[in-house]
């Protein structure tokens, strides 16, 4: 009779893998996170998501490599232009910006050498000149470092490292606000790079250690 909500179809839903997201953006302290099949199924989502054809973004240098070839190769088929900054010079960030900026990306720590971002500033650049700021925070697990608290807008994780932390699976979760949730959720259901209910499951189990091993 419609009066419980329940799902209809694994890719739009699933509830294994909600329990994941509401587990995800709660040690994130976001609104909603979303689950995707692995961190660069997030990474090019969000990025297809948000650019569209003579839009530009600013990435800082040392970025996962699949992450800076996407932006900076890929994305010119689509006219989309990138802006590589080195990570920590925080000039060189906002003087990169364009009218057509969407999105200022970087990692922190940065994979592989490390270098920690003052999350604050970058969150203070993006927000002054209307650029969402997009934080992949791998490294540091939200054990170590919650980017939102910060003011930053979008917070990718790649689950298949520490989160999931038995080196048995692959998933990504990006946490952020609901409305930017809602929006990302329809793209997925388009893209397809759902996270499967059964790796859902061993990422919760993966979880339940997640303090005690970071
Ligand atoms: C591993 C990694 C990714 C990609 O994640 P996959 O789950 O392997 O696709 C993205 N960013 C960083 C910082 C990573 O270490």
């Amino acid at each position: 009779g419609g009066a419980k909500e329940r799902s209809e179809y694994g890719r739009y839903g699933n509830p294994t893998v909600a329990e994941a997201e509401a587990a995800l953006a709660a040690l994130d302290g976001a609104e909603d996170a979303l689950l995707f099949s692995s961190g660069m199924a997030a990474v090019t989502l969000v990025l297809l998501s948000f650019m569209s054809s003579n839009s530009h973004l600013v990435i800082t240098n040392d970025a996962y490599r699949r992450t800076r070839q996407f932006c900076t190769q890929f994305l010119k088929r689509y006219h989309v232009a990138a802006t590589v900054v080195e990570a920590g010079d925080y000039e060189a960030m906002e003087a990169a910006l364009q009218p057509n900026t969407r999105l200022l990306i970087s990692e922190s720590p940065t994979n592989p050498y490390l270098r920690v971002l003052d999350l604050e500033r970058v969150a203070d650049i993006g927000r002054r000149h209307g650029v969402k700021t997009l934080i992949d925070a791998t490294f540091a697990t939200p054990i170590n470092q919650r980017p939102i608290e910060f003011g930053i807008d979008l917070v990718l994780h790649s689950a298949t490292k520490y989160l999931g932390g038995h080196n048995d699976l692959l998933a990504c979760s990006i946490a952020c606000s609901d409305a930017l949730i809602s929006l990302l959720r329809q793209q997925l259901w388009m893209f397809g790079a759902v996270l499967d209910p059964h790796n859902a499951y061993l990422l919760l189990r993966g979880l339940k250690t997640l303090a005690l091993r970071v």
